[in-house]
């Protein structure tokens, strides 16, 4: 098991560890180990002996391991609340809906929905060769799933994914974010405390070296993360031969049409792209609305983000938005909003770095922007909302469908046919008509990115199907000992044959 030293004193770093630091306050929280290749592949090699015991245990068993886990996260919610927030820098109310809700919700929904969704399915086959034959399609696991994990929702984006992996019968290795392992190490901590066998769970700190080490061994690969180390992944992968999912980066795009609820659109841009401090790979990115909406549409959205309150998260409800997690992220947002300044974008609201110790930028509403300016085609992954306005709802469409990514996007109108028609012709995973996010929460449908933002999917039968090798077995119970297709050949058969493709096939397309 990898080590966590609590030690709020602790510098400097010794070698072979990490520190991890509260970004909202600077200070040094814990350190924990960055383990080498060979300590992952000691730990897939333990998770691999492990298996077949788990595997054993049968989808009741797994299952009532899921309950008492839950059951231990709503006892012990406010320490992993605790946790979650001093690592993230996040508000508690993020950590408590986003992650803890979550996990909650998913630990019920996989333990009651995994075996419906792998149970054995007799095929019905439709080629006369087979007549009579039984086909079976079994779902198995791979053995070790290896899950690599950002830093953003360590919970939900870690350990979410670890739970139908599980579910199928693999034991998991789990890699978090170098900056946020904490919370994933006391959920590995408590699965083995309320009965989770030893190493069918076991959690690998490290930065990206454990992460490709961890690529370099596993039987299949879970990652979250940008779409650059995404690529690596799934070329390593693909040397391997083994299977991976990938969830990468986006730049959603919200729509906004003259015939929306302005309130309401106004509403969600705000909550989308500044909850989390705009740190959610599906948050709103970029907003694009028509003209005789956009004055309307950008007063109440200034007056919002205006409103919102930012600083070190303390007590439930004390403040809006909290801290960037990961060092380099915030000169990452600033030099976006840099470059559209200087190309000529106006700053509505925010635009700066917060006062420190801790990392924070200013909740920033950028007016006057274009798609020359990096705040509306790269990732910016802050709380920044760019607003462009467009002339109509072809050159809305136009404009949210230019760029490399396609993982989420919305579209407000209140003509529901119109928003559909729309909805259709965009470029992503997931699209919501006057929502955002919210079909996250529906753990049956799948989410997963088109382009550049991932391969695979979370969620629903293919969100779990995707830890499973499938087998196919026929079996043939009755048959003659010596059936017509086999040897020896012979001219009458074979005339028999074309005769019957013939009669099958033969007849001329209308
Ligand atoms: P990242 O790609 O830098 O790191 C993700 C994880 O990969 C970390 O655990 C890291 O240590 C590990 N890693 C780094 N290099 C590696 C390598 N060569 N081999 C194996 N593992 C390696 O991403 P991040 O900065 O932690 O997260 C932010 C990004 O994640 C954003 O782009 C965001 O959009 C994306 N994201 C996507 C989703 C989604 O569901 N599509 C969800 C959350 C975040």
């Amino acid at each position: 098991m990898t080590d966590v030293l609590t030690n709020p004193a602790a510098t400097p770093v010794p070698d072979g560890m990490i520190a991890i630091d509260n970004p909202a306050t600077g200070e040094q929280i814990a350190l924990v180990e960055n383990l080498s290749a060979e300590g992952v592949q000691e730990l897939v090699a333990r998770a691999r002996r492990a298996q077949p015991g788990w595997e054993a245990l049968g989808y009741a068993g797994r299952a009532r391991l899921m309950y008492r886990l839950r059951h231990w996260l709503v006892a012990n919610r406010a320490a992993v609340i605790d946790t979650v927030v001093a690592e993230n820098g996040k508000t508690r109310e993020d950590a408590l809906l986003a992650e803890l809700f979550y996990m909650a919700d998913s630990l019920g929904f996989w333990a009651k929905r995994a075996e419906g969704y792998l149970a054995d399915e007799k095929v019905r086959t439709h080629s006369p060769f087979v007549f009579g034959k039984k086909v079976v399609v079994r779902h198995r696991p791979y053995g070790v799933v290896g899950v690599i994990a950002p830093w953003n929702y360590p919970l939900t984006l870690g350990v979410g994914d670890a739970l139908p992996a599980l579910m199928v019968g693999n034991s998991v290795v789990i890699k978090p974010s170098e900056v946020t392992p904490l919370a994933t190490q006391m959920f590995a901590d408590a699965a083995r405390e309320v009965g989770f066998p030893p190493d069918v769970f076991l959690v690998a700190t490290g930065d990206g070296a454990t992460g490709a080490a961890l690529v370099d061994c596993a039987d299949m690969i879970m990652f979250t993360g940008s779409t650059r180390t995404g690529r690596k992944i799934g070329a390593r992968c693909g040397e391997r031969l083994v299977p991976c999912s990938l969830e990468l980066g986006g730049k959603d795009p919200m729509l906004v049409l003259a015939d929306a609820d302005v309130e309401r659109a106004a509403n969600v841009a705000v909550e989308w792209a500044m909850r989390n401090a705009g740190q959610i790979c599906m948050s709103v990115e970029r907003v694009y609305v028509e003209a005789p909406v956009y004055d309307e549409f950008v007063a109440k959205v200034t007056a919002k983000v205006g409103a919102l309150r930012q600083g070190v998260p303390g007590a439930a409800g004390s403040v809006d938005v909290g801290a960037i997690t990961f060092p380099p992220q915030i000169d990452l947002i600033e030099s976006h909003v840099r470059d559209a300044v200087d190309k000529g974008a106006r700053v509505a609201v925010g635009g700066h770095r917060g006062p420190g110790p801790g990392r924070f930028f200013q909740p920033t509403v950028l007016l006057d922007v274009d798609h020359s300016m990096s705040c509306m085609t790269d990732e910016t992954f802050g709380p920044t909302l760019p607003i462009m306005k467009v002339a109509d709802v072809e050159e809305a469409i136009r404009l949210a469908n230019d760029g490399p990514y396609g993982l989420a996007s919305s579209v407000f109108t209140r003509d529901i046919d119109k928003g559909e028609r729309v909805a259709r012709r965009l470029a992503a995973g997931v699209t919501w008509i006057n929502d955002a996010i919210m079909s996250y929460l529906a753990q049956e449908a799948p989410f997963g990115g088109a382009r550049e933002s991932g391969l695979g999917a979370r969620h629903g039968a293919g969100g779990i199907r995707k830890y499973c090798q499938t087998q196919t077995i026929l079996t043939t119970r009755w048959a003659l000992k010596r059936e017509p297709t086999m040897f020896p050949n012979a001219a009458t058969r074979s005339r028999l044959f074309e005769r019957l493709m013939v009669l099958l096939w033969g007849r001329s397309p209308r």
